[in-house]
């Protein structure tokens, strides 16, 4: 095999709780996780050294700032192998929207390259290289639904939901997840949800139950840096959606729609014409 293409999937997170602040500056976190059907398309070809990356968006660096880079060099410094890699990232995921972009490019690379190789993967050794890079990496290597804790490297996998109908929209705002966190600390608010009772709905339950209180407790942070959260998960509302809520550390907001036809429908009419909007689904593990 000399080349392959792999999906690099977002994620959501359809809850978010904020624990205490840790000795090392980073928070403990618990997280419902969940992949959706928008995602990168990556390419991988091998050359005769070196890694090289190139991108239909001009908004990324292209050297060892890149997350898939980043992850490349992880896969040539623990891996004896002949040769080197190209890698094209087609960029379709939002940038700095809290959908994990760069983190779903990282553990593509990561997994196609033991593919292009023809190595065994290394799960373990993988997870740790990859922990390093970024929190939500290791999650990104295998998505679905997943329940995350630590700093959302310590997964346990949930029972995969029935299918759900999405539509994500982000505000042309980046927010960068160190700064909504800095907000999260200036606010200085508990969070008040039920963690446990989603987590139980989840693993035990047929059903998901969004009557109980699913929220984000980074949404009071990022709402304040980005106003126009609040706007457009009004807007969702108002187009028939039975659920919404703020990704990671946003600015993009999920709503879902009990039927694709409606969340189609919202996005044909949807009249904020600046924002990045697209129709998509969950997807289970891959
Ligand atoms: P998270 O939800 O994990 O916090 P995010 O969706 O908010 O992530 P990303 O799109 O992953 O944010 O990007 C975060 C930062 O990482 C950006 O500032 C971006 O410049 C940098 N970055 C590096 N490599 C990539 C990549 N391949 N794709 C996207 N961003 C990247």
């Amino acid at each position: 095999m000399d080349s392959l293409v792999l999906n690099a999937p977002a994620k959501i997170n359809l809850a978010l709780q904020v624990q205490k602040l840790r000795e090392d500056g980073f928070h403990e976190l618990k997280m419902i996780m969940q992949s959706i059907s928008l995602a990168d398309k990556i390419k991988l070809s091998k050359s005769s050294e070196g890694i090289s990356l190139s991108s239909s968006s001009n908004e990324l660096p292209l050297d060892n700032s890149n997350l898939a880079f980043k992850a490349a060099e992880s896969f040539f410094s623990a891996n004896q192998v002949e040769g080197g890699v190209e890698i094209y990232l087609e960029k379709n995921i939002p940038i700095a929207a809290g959908l994990a972009g760069g983190s779903a490019d990282a553990a593509a690379v990561m997994r196609g390259l033991y593919k292009l190789f023809e190595l065994e993967e290394q799960t373990a050794k993988v997870k740790s290289l990859l922990a390093q890079l970024g929190s939500d990496i290791p999650y990104c290597l295998h998505g679905g639904t997943v329940y995350a804790t630590g700093r959302g490297e310590v997964l346990e996998q949930l029972p995969e939901l029935d299918k759900k109908h999405l539509l994500v929209v982000t505000p042309a705002v980046k927010l960068a997840t160190p700064t909504v966190y800095k907000q999260y600390d200036n606010l200085a608010a508990e969070s008040e949800f039920n963690f446990e009772a989603i987590l139980k709905n989840l693993k035990f339950e047929e059903k998901v139950n969004w009557s109980l209180d699913y929220k984000n407790d980074l949404q009071p942070a990022a709402e304040s840096l980005c106003p126009q959260i609040k706007e457009v998960e009004e807007l969702l509302k108002e187009s028939g959606a039975e659920f919404t809520l703020l990704s990671g550390s946003g600015p993009s907001v999920f709503a879902v729609y009990p039927l694709a036809k409606q969340a189609e429908q919202a996005a044909k009419n949807w009249p904020r014409k600046t924002d990045f909007i697209t129709a998509a689904e969950t997807i289970p593990s891959y």
